[in-house]
């Protein structure tokens, strides 16, 4: 069985996994790269850990990740929402 690092925790996992058995981090590292390269062109709006993951959700051929994906964005949409709203709010009371 062919094993390769994770970048993320060090530990030596399958190499066939799509995501880290310890962590959980995408070992698709090439198109991580190419991920990366390409967010690097705006940088100002660089996704977040969080967000990379759930680009790796939808991108997955799971339908259980694939209705996980569509919950967690909905909920990290609503969250984004609110804490847009507060500091909107924060700013206009204050000003
Ligand atoms: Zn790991």
């Amino acid at each position: 069985m062919k094993e390769i690092k994770c970048r993320e925790c060090g530990k030596w996992v399958d190499a066939d996994l799509e995501n880290c058995a310890n962590c959980n981090v995408s070992l698709r590292i090439e198109e991580i790269e190419r991920e990366e390269k390409r967010y690097k062109l705006f940088e100002d709006e660089a996704p977040t850990k969080f967000e990379l993951w759930l680009d790796s959700l939808k991108k997955s051929n799971n339908p259980f990740k694939l209705a996980l994906y569509g919950i967690l964005r909905f909920f990290y949409l609503v969250y984004m929402a609110i804490v847009g709203f507060v500091v909107w709010s924060v700013f206009w009371f204050s000003g």
